[in-house]
């Protein structure tokens, strides 16, 4: 019966914004919550009276970063609303928000779903203030307001999605977005990036919105699927009962896989929104929207496109390079210093990031102990083949534990492919005068100790030649 049946859906996003302070107040606002509750408030964020907001300029430069890196159309006009409730976790029983004229507008962001280049339409995006945090024990609710007064970003979008894959997609690429253009970390788990999922279905070829569910507390990408799955039978089964799917806001219960009805549309709630009469409108100029714009960077999006189709990466490489802006603008220099994007590629991916990995100290980018042009120079010298592939690693390796320069670690360590004789001959006349007892034997008759004297002579090259030049000097020298 699932065939029936299309999925129809739109998100509202939620994420947090990493400003120093928080949006009316002073006080720090902190990425995560602190362990005591409670010591990141003022008489301002917890709304005593007679205190007055004030809009703090930084949370407006982000969103309005955030709103050009999805490509929105940025309103030079916009203002806040009041939305009155009545919840613990929120001070003043009423929330700062934009409804009627918010800070950015529509326009769609394209996104990848199983490398299908797909557009998804935003509604609009606009700037509202976080609520604390309540925590039910023993029967009493605490109420932390450290996170109340925070700034967000409200994103919300056309009912465009047509499958999970469609929402997982989207929403993954716009967590990357959100860390490329450095407005927030984004991380679902630490609910810097929420997302309340609003399904409805409809028979395929029907072009109408039936009756919608919102489904909340929704805090992986993993889940967000599950959520998906689990209330897209729920309805297909109503319909194929003939029964209607209520207008409902369900919570989503990821450990046993359910979701249960919070509110329904007979007790929606009335938020008796009216303009906010302690907040100027905002008004941008035109410096201050290009000054955002130049702050946007390249998109992963386009990073991906080009590394898939310029550079031809497996689908993989694409991904773990455009992953994070760090990694990214890191691979894009070392391509532009060395002109080969393939080379590039393999010593990030495979070598450099394998061993970041494991190292608790240089982890980022920006902890390496070494020039991004060290790198460049190790790329090079294996271009000019004046470097074996397995000896570019040991380079990166000393490069990365010690740090210093390309030229003097290959040097010192012997490194350098040459078809310099004399260089060679060196070698092996060190491995001779070492070994006098072998050399002697081997002289009188023992042939075996041929291959101990080739190894030799490899271990004090460190490898980097061909063992046959050594079989051929030294057959040379010993006769
Ligand atoms: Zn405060």
């Amino acid at each position: 019966m699932t065939w029936k049946y299309e999925l129809v859906i739109w998100l509202e996003i939620h994420v947090r914004v990493k400003s120093q302070t928080k949006m009316f107040c002073s006080c720090k606002n902190a990425v995560e919550l602190a362990e005591e509750p409670n010591i990141n408030v003022c008489p301002v964020c917890m709304w005593f009276p007679w205190m007055l907001p004030k809009l703090n300029a930084e949370v407006v430069r982000l969103g309005v970063i955030a709103g050009q890196a999805m490509k929105c159309e940025v309103n030079k006009i916009s203002r806040f609303d009041r939305k009155s409730y009545f919840y613990p976790d929120l001070p003043n029983s009423f929330q700062t928000t934009q409804l009627y004229e918010t800070i950015v507008g529509q326009w769609d962001v394209r996104v990848l779903v199983n490398w299908e280049l797909k557009h998804f339409k935003i509604h609009h995006m606009h700037l509202e203030n976080d609520a604390g945090k309540l925590t039910h024990v023993w029967g009493k609710t605490l109420c932390d307001y450290n996170r109340a007064g925070s700034p967000l970003m409200e994103i919300v979008t056309e009912p465009d999605f047509r499958s999970k894959d469609d929402v997982v997609e989207f929403l993954k690429e716009l967590q990357k977005m959100m860390r490329f253009a450095n407005v927030s970390d984004a991380d679902m788990e630490k609910g810097q990036l929420r997302c309340d999922v609003n399904i409805s279905l409809r028979k395929f070829g029907e072009n109408i919105l039936n009756n919608r569910v919102e489904l909340k507390n929704i805090n992986s990408f993993s889940s967000i699927g599950r959520a998906i799955d689990t209330e897209f039978s729920r309805q297909a089964k109503l319909y194929e009962k003939w029964e209607y799917v209520d207008q409902e806001t369900r919570g989503w219960d990821d450990d046993k896989g359910v979701s249960n009805v919070q509110r329904s549309k007979e007790n929606a709630m009335d938020y008796r929104y009216f303009p906010e009469p302690d907040l100027l409108p905002i008004v941008l100029t035109d410096e201050f929207i290009a000054d955002c714009a130049s702050k946007v960077g390249e998109l992963p999006i386009d990073r991906r496109i080009t590394y898939l189709n310029d550079y031809k990466f497996k689908e993989d490489d694409a991904r773990i390079l455009s992953a994070d802006r760090d990694i990214s603008d890191y691979f894009d220099s070392l391509v532009a210093l060395t002109k080969d994007a393939n080379k590039s590629n393999s010593y990030i991916t495979s070598v450099l990031l394998a061993m970041m990995k494991e190292d608790a100290e240089v982890n980022t980018f920006a902890s390496l102990r070494f020039e991004i042009s060290e790198l460049a120079e190790v790329i090079a010298l294996v271009n000019k083949d004046e470097l074996s592939s397995t000896n570019a690693k040991l380079v990166i390796e000393e490069l990365f534990v010690n740090g210093g320069k390309t030229s003097a670690i290959v040097d010192a360590k012997w490194l350098r492919q040459t078809n310099d004789l004399w260089a060679l001959e060196a070698v092996v006349d060190k491995v001779i005068e070492s070994n006098p007892t072998q050399v002697a034997d081997y002289k009188w008759g023992n042939e075996r100790i041929f291959g101990f004297l080739v190894g030799q002579c490899m271990k004090a090259s460190a490898w980097a030649w061909n063992p046959k030049i050594f079989n051929d000097i030294l057959k040379n020298k010993l006769g």
